[in-house]
């Protein structure tokens, strides 16, 4: 315990990261509490129910690689509870739809628009560039060539990311963004691929939604504090103030809140922190929760829609994930809108259902029962040419003073929940590095 008798580490945060956190440190309340802002544990990681229908925050599926995470999910959910689920992704362009990713799958395509993807692959293949990439448009450009760019790299990258490509950089990208060999590329041309690329191309769910997970994590960590959040953070005295007046002597700080927010809380920081901290930048998200009383007509987790006659740059349909999130005869989308600001109902509404239409979703507009939009607020970082710079300032002050910042928003990065586990170990063992 600390002066004022608390745990010596506090966690802000019961989303996945801070919660792997607390279970990593080995579940014992003593060592430890978890403060959470909201009435839920979660975060970014819960399952809203409307009218039967079941919402996660857009899809939520779940790749294990790290062995010992694997075990650890299995062991909390059961032999066979988790539904095992081969990724039916595809690319609605140019009217029609061609599988994921689109540079290994121009069949199918328009022959003239296939024809520009793979001249341009090819010229690209064949030139010596002289320069490394500046950012992830000329990233796309040295890959995939003008084609592939200018039809789904540049137009799709720019509405997911709310930036242009030009304003990124290419260094986050090598995970993410499949990069198919010249006989992928060559065999999707023609129609020959029977296999999906990219890291996910399997995935596990839980059957009523990706809730389950932070409930199931929950189930073993004593001492989370549901709505509670710290006024703010005197970092010099390590001490955590709430509005109700009392505070929490810490010896380490484990935070999960977001990165740029968590730095204006801190009291008196260093000029050069909040400077950095200025230059964060981080995308909000419109999205539409959307019920059917009709099945759905196609047989797809979701499509990717790089054109920008659509307001929406992605769709996925939950009910294809698993059957018990839709009432029978009924199924439920999510629609992730490329404008950031707010948007306006009353022609969204139908705009939304007609492209449902035209893209064989639904029979009729009819079939829609209700559409609701809804915000995250932190949503995609932006990987811009001040990133890592303003990181390089703020992580080495943070540590120096026993804060460890990690997370999807605490790390300030492009993240997956596997990662979030991963990150809550991470924490949990510099934490206790830090109390010896
Ligand atoms: C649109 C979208 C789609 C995604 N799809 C996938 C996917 O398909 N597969 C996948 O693996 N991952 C996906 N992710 C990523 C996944 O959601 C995150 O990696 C993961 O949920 C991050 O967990 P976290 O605990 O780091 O952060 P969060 O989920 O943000 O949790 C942080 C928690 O801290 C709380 N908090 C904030 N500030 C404070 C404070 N000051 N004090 C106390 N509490 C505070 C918040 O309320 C929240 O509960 C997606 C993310 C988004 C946005």
């Amino acid at each position: 315990m600390t002066e004022n008798n608390k745990p010596p580490i506090a966690i802000l945060g019961a989303g996945l990261t801070g919660m792997s956190a607390a279970h990593h440190l080995g579940g014992d309340a003593r060592d430890y509490v978890v403060y959470e802002r909201l009435g839920h544990v979660g975060g970014h990681a819960i399952t809203l129910e409307e009218r039967g229908y079941r919402f996660d925050r857009t899809g939520h599926l779940l790749h294990l690689r790290d062995p010992d995470i694997k075990k650890w999910v299995g062991k909390m959910f059961g032999e066979g509870h988790l539904l095992h689920i081969h990724r039916r992704s595809l690319v609605f362009s140019h009217g029609r739809y061609t599988r994921y990713p689109y540079q290994a799958n121009t069949f199918g395509l328009p022959p003239e628009v296939a024809f520009e993807c793979l001249k341009g692959y090819l010229e690209a293949r064949a030139k010596q560039w002289d320069k490394a990439p500046e950012n992830f448009e000329e990233f796309c450009l040295q890959h995939f060539g003008e084609g592939f760019s200018k039809h789904f790299m540049i137009p799709y990258n720019a509405r997911l990311w709310g930036v242009h490509p030009r304003e990124i950089t290419a260094e986050w990208c090598s995970r993410f963004v499949p990069m198919p060999k010249l006989d992928d590329v060559l065999a999707g041309a023609v129609g020959l691929n029977d296999r999906e690329l990219g890291y996910n191309a399997a995935f596990l769910y839980p059957p009523t939604g990706i809730q389950e997970l932070p409930d199931a994590m929950a189930k073993d960590i004593a001492g989370i504090e549901l709505n509670r959040a710290p006024s703010k953070i005197d970092w010099k005295n390590k001490r955590l103030h709430f509005a109700d007046g009392s505070a929490h002597d810490y010896r380490a700080l484990i935070t999960t809140a977001p990165l740029k927010a968590f730095c204006e809380q801190l009291v008196d920081a260093p000029d050069a922190v909040r400077d950095a901290a200025n230059k964060l930048r981080c995308n909000r998200l419109w999205y539409l929760d959307v019920a059917t009383h009709k099945p759905v007509q196609k047989d797809l987790h979701w499509a990717y829609v790089p054109e920008e006659k659509y307001p929406f740059y992605r769709i996925g349909c939950y009910s294809n994930f698993s059957a018990k999130l839709a009432p029978e005869g009924g199924s439920c989308f999510y629609v992730e809108l490329a404008d950031r600001s707010e948007p306006d109902m009353s022609t969204l509404r139908p705009r939304v259902a007609r492209d449902m239409v035209e893209m064989g979703l639904i029979t009729s507009v009819d079939d829609v029962s209700f559409m609701s939009p809804r915000k995250i607020e932190y949503a995609y970082v932006v990987f811009d040419h001040e990133y890592f710079s303003a990181l390089a300032v703020i992580k080495p002050f943070l540590e120096a003073n026993n804060i460890i910042s990690h997370g999807r928003y605490g790390a300030w990065n492009y993240s997956s929940m596997e990662d979030a586990l991963i990150y809550g170990r991470e924490a949990a063992g510099r934490a206790r590095e830090m109390l010896r």
